[in-house]
């Protein structure tokens, strides 16, 4: 057998043991109360029940069973069996129920014949269930209740539910006026399914839901066509394959290998397979054969044929690319290169390209080479998550970065990635410094003139140094005579060169660099610092080829001279060995040198040379996630961003993003970017089938909706957790026997206690996580139990040691980590292949981090993800009640973005930042004497220039993107600049002495940050 199919017994195994335990299956005495402690499977009495509103109803039900369509129209005569037991009471204890005794009886079973009239409600075997219940010594009543429901559209519907019919008795314990256990079938009636909704790709998908459970899941057996309660909604995803038929290795090599030496004949191939499977899938025949044997509306026809018509575009681009590779000889170079690099840094570990990240970079080639032609287009990269969207990112990078630097483009930034969190994952950054790395190597060999390929981390705050200051200060306590120093920002666990545990940073001195050094003296970069830059000062004064950090980093442009790199080019070089390019002059910084007390003289750039500094790139991480006011402020950032870069370059960046969203894309595309957008790769003809991916039967991840009855959340989670936690060390302590039950060989033992003797805790809210964590230790008494969190608040050395930990365990379980309890923190960028399993507390609020929040488990092996879901909220209530379609169908419950930029409050916040910005990066380059720092010298420049303020207003409404139809905005804009800005900056005696004083509001600190307020001075 092999490994996976193991791995899947396990999941399955594990999963049968939790709701096993849920239900109180494997237990036939009790010291406590039932109702207290089982959460499947239960019924609670009618008559508590309806006296309860219908939310509380909701949460301990009286009633199981299904919503189903009989294909023929009533009487209906079918049978219904009926499963259940009682506990009950054998022994009072003294107060309380402390220390009482219960005991279990037997199973139930009675089968039920149904002879149902059209048009009533009715009631079915009350006498003989009950009858049977008492024989068996169970207190609790019950009945199947039949309800025709065929008035809501007209056609025959029914209900069928096994409901708990016991009196009001307040002398009987509570949980013997309980059912446990309970089951209910369905046999001898035919049914149709169900439609669901129609939305408009439903040509995709299959629509057909065969029953609605009333309270839990049901599975149908297609065979005999009956129906079954069931604890809990099962749904299990296959693993997708990337390559298959056409694209098979035996038919096409795309091995970087082959790629860096003929990279002409692999392409084409790839162009020419994906035509001919269009032919085969999209084609106006196979369309309307579809449309005919499917049903479709007209809606879902025409809506078919323009899914069609994309397909063909994208077809068209992938073809465009591979023309262009054969007719630009540099670009051709770039690839090759950029394939050489792509291959070292895989060391092995994959050898070729999966044929959408090859189709996606060909597919961006003509707007890189077309000029202007298709330049404005935001190219979104939509792959399943752990499809492979970094390494895709990777390689259209370093081609940029080759063809930059072959161009002539010696030093500057090719690309700015940003991530919309708050902290960066370190994982991220570490395949980021790999596959520079990879590049440097291959720019040495190939004596590729121009700056080393490096890596910028630009983060800052409280993660990286903004700088180093020359003596520790009241804002910025880094202090260089302090040898534990440089080891607090390691940000690369191993070196991205040699791939060893070997890296150390260092404070050097001379160049005033906080420098990442491998200490493994056969490393290609022995001897000298790695080209990783993570001090923004640093990453000023070098310029690395790729940038990579938070969004809110954009709003340093507001606040920054520095920043002139990112959107246009330095203002010098200063002449003193490793100190880099230099800025605006300041007070502290006679020559713009950011180094402290630099003096020595400065080369100058040309205007020429600068304006080839701009980025060519800004890449936008899981852009699903710039929505409400984060959105709209990043959306005034961004246009700020192209307008300098157009402003005093001429052009802006290609704009490439990654999106788990695919709904309403274009809008949010067109608001965060003024410009159009598309998606690669199309989607197939069907759900789970493209040319780029098809699912496989092996198991991805087990979906398990859990409906907590009559006991917490919390209580569901910490039993799910103990139990899991608990079976992982049975096996460890009777692998034999254990291996027997679940059907494996022993020998995968020590694997799957690695692989899933971990369990992920996910919490919508740093509350939860936190309620969960500290829950762990009072209400999980499992031993020894080591838990950690990870949350936005977790500090930037505490993520490095827990995500340590979660790579690298320890030989001994007991040392190793049990328990993560975490929020979408995880989400993005944390990809460890020993995360298995995951509780998640409460449907997230948005379909987007639900994808992604589980995506965290099964990324390699089978996953395993319990959803309990909060039965108080509608929202849990709707995604329980079709969770099968919500998890197969995911991408499609994708809410749509809501993001605006036109809003005044934005415009509030945003406008310092941009004039700032100007004032910065376009008015000080010009003055006489590059500096206007001050109100003074700022008012000399504008009284000797003439800048006037209607000019002004223009040039700020175009940084900010506000249109000319945006009168409000327009306004707001001409009453902040004419009426105060310039105002201000003729009036003397007003006591202001910086400009940033003259809005009255300065640049907002975080893009996040709504109060903030920074201080000032002439630096
Ligand atoms: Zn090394
Ligand atoms: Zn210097």
């Amino acid at each position: 057998m092999s490994q996976a199919t193991a791995y899947e017994r396990f999941v399955r195994w594990l999963d049968a043991r939790v709701t096993r335990e849920g239900r109180g299956d494997l237990l036939d005495a009790l010291d406590v109360d039932p109702s207290g402690v089982f959460w499947l499977g239960r019924l609670a009495p009618e008559s508590a029940a309806v006296a309860r509103p219908g939310r509380e109803r909701r949460m301990d039900p009286c009633a199981v069973g299904a919503r189903i369509r009989p294909t023929a129209s009533g009487p209906w005569v079918f049978r219904v069996r009926v499963e259940a037991c009682g506990w009950h009471r054998v022994a009072a204890g003294s107060s309380g129920g402390a220390n009482d005794k219960w005991a279990k009886s037997e199973i139930v079973t009675v089968d039920v014949p149904i002879d149902m009239p059209t048009g009533v409600e009715r009631s079915f075997g009350a006498e003989t269930i009950t009858t049977r219940l008492r024989a068996a010594g169970v207190t609790a009543t019950a009945e199947i209740r039949v309800t025709d429901e065929s008035w809501r559209d007209g056609r025959p519907e029914l209900t069928v539910e096994l409901v708990n019919t016991t009196p009001e008795g307040k002398q009987v314990p509570r949980g013997e006026r309980y059912l446990f256990q309970t089951k209910l079938t369905i046999s001898g009636l035919n049914t149709i399914p169900y439609i669901l909704e129609s939305l408009p790709d439903s040509f995709r998908y299959d629509r057909s839901l065969d029953a609605i459970g009333i309270n839990c899941g049901v599975e149908h057996d297609r065979a005999t066509g009956t129906l079954t309660t069931a604890d809990t909604v099962v749904v299990e995803r296959r693993r997708p394959e990337y390559t298959f038929d056409d694209t098979a290795r035996s038919v096409l090599d795309l091995t970087f290998d082959t790629l860096a030496q003929t990279p002409l004949e692999p392409t084409n191939q790839l162009a020419a397979a994906y035509r001919r499977w269009g032919d085969r899938h999209w084609s106006d025949q196979v369309l309307d054969a579809r449309a005919q044997r499917e049903g479709w509306s007209t809606d879902m026809a025409d809506y078919a044929r323009t899914e069609a018509d994309a397909y063909r575009a994208e077809a068209a681009r992938i073809r465009r690319g591979v023309q262009i590779l054969a007719s630009d000889a540099t670009l051709r170079q770039a690839f090759t290169l950029m394939n050489e690099a792509m291959s070292l840094a895989a060391r092995g570990k994959y050898p070729d390209w999966r044929p959408f990240q090859l189709g996606f970079i060909l597919s961006v080639l003509p707007s890189l080479v077309d000029g202007q032609k298709e330049w404005d287009t935001v190219e979104i990269v939509w792959f399943a998550t752990g499809g492979g969207k970094t390494e895709t990112y990777l390689g259209l990078l370093l081609l940029a970065a080759f063809y930059d630097r072959l161009r002539g483009k010696r030093s500057g930034i090719t690309a700015w990635s940003r991530f919309p969190l708050r902290m960066l994952s370190l994982q991220q950054t570490q395949r980021f410094a790999d596959a520079l790395a990879a590049g440097e190597l291959v720019r040495r060999r190939h004596d590729i003139k121009g700056h080393p390929i490096a890596l910028g981390y630009f983060i800052g705050g409280t993660s990286t140094p903004n700088e180093i200051p020359k003596h520790p200060t009241e804002t910025n306590d880094i202090n260089v005579e302090d040898d534990a120093m440089p080891a607090k920002y390691q940000v690369l666990a191993r070196c991205s060169f040699c791939a060893q545990h070997t890296i150390e940073t260092r404070f050097n001195r001379r160049e005033w660099r906080l420098e990442h050094h491998c200490r493994n003296e056969h490393c290609d970069l022995a001897g000298e610092p790695l080209p990783l830059y993570i001090v923004d000062a640093e990453i000023y004064r070098f310029l690395p080829t790729v940038v990579i950090g938070t969004l809110d980093k954009a709003s340093v442009i507001g606040m920054q001279a520095n920043m002139r790199g990112f959107v246009h080019g330095p203002t010098a070089w200063c002449t003193r060995e490793g100190h880099g390019f230099t800025y605006a002059k300041r007070g502290s910084r006679k020559n713009g040198c950011l180094v402290p007390d630099c003096d020595a003289p400065t080369r100058p750039i040309t205007d020429e040379q600068r304006s080839r500094f701009a980025p060519t790139f800004r890449l936008q991480d899981e852009l699903h996630l710039l929505r409400d006011s984060l959105g709209a402020v990043d959306s005034h950032y961004e246009a700020i961003l192209d307008g300098l870069q157009r402003e005093l370059t001429g052009r802006t960046c290609k704009i490439i993003a990654s999106s788990a969203t695919l709904e309403g894309y274009s809008r949010q595309v067109d608001t965060l970017y003024s410009r159009p957008g598309r998606v690669f790769p199309q989607a197939g003809p069907t759900a789970g089938e493209s040319f780029w991916s098809r699912e496989t039967d092996r198991l991805l991840r087990r979906f398990v909706a859990v409906w907590p009855r009559g006991v917490t959340l919390e209580w569901v989670s910490d039993r799910t957790t103990t139990i899991l936690q608990q079976s992982v060390r049975d096996l460890m302590a009777d692998p034999e026997t254990l291996s027997r039950e679940i059907g494996i060989d022993p020998k995968h033992v020590p694997d799957i206690v690695n692989l899933y003797g971990t369990d992920v805790i996910y919490g919508n809210t740093v509350r939860d996580v936190e309620a969960a964590r500290r829950s762990m230790g009072t209400q999980v008494p499992v031993e020894p139990l080591r838990v950690e969190s990870l949350t936005g608040q977790t500090s930037f050395t505490e993520v490095r040691d827990v995500l340590a930990a979660l790579i690298n365990p320890g030989a001994d379980f007991a040392d190793r980590i049990h328990v993560l309890t975490a929020s979408s923190m995880i989400s993005h960028g944390v990809d460890v292949d020993r995360l298995n399993i995951m509780t998640v507390l409460g449907v997230p609020l948005t379909t987007a981090e639900f994808i992604q929040a589980t995506a965290r488990v099964g990324r390699t092996h089978p996953g395993l993800v319990y959803v309990i879901h909060k039965v108080g909220r509608e929202r849990d209530s709707t995604v329980y009640s079709h969770f099968r379609a919500f998890v197969d169908q995911g991408d499609r419950f994708v809410e749509p973005i809501p993001v605006t930029r036109s809003s005044r409050k934005v415009l509030e916040l945003t406008t310092p930042a941009a004039v700032e910005a100007r004032r910065l990066f376009v008015h000080e380059p010009r003055s006489p004497q590059q500096r206007l720092t001050t109100i003074q010298l700022l008012r000399e420049y504008v009284n000797l220039t003439g800048v006037s303020p209607d000019v002004e207003v223009d040039a700020i409404a175009a940084t900010l993107g506000v249109r000319d139809t945006e009168y409000l905005l327009r306004e707001d804009l001409e009453t902040d600049l004419k009426d105060g800005y310039y105002a201000k900056l003729q009036e003397y005696g007003l006591g202001l002495k910086w400009p940033s004083e003259l809005l009255g509001r300065r640049p907002m600190l975080s893009l996040r940050d709504v109060e903030s307020q920074i201080p000032i001075s002439d630096d």
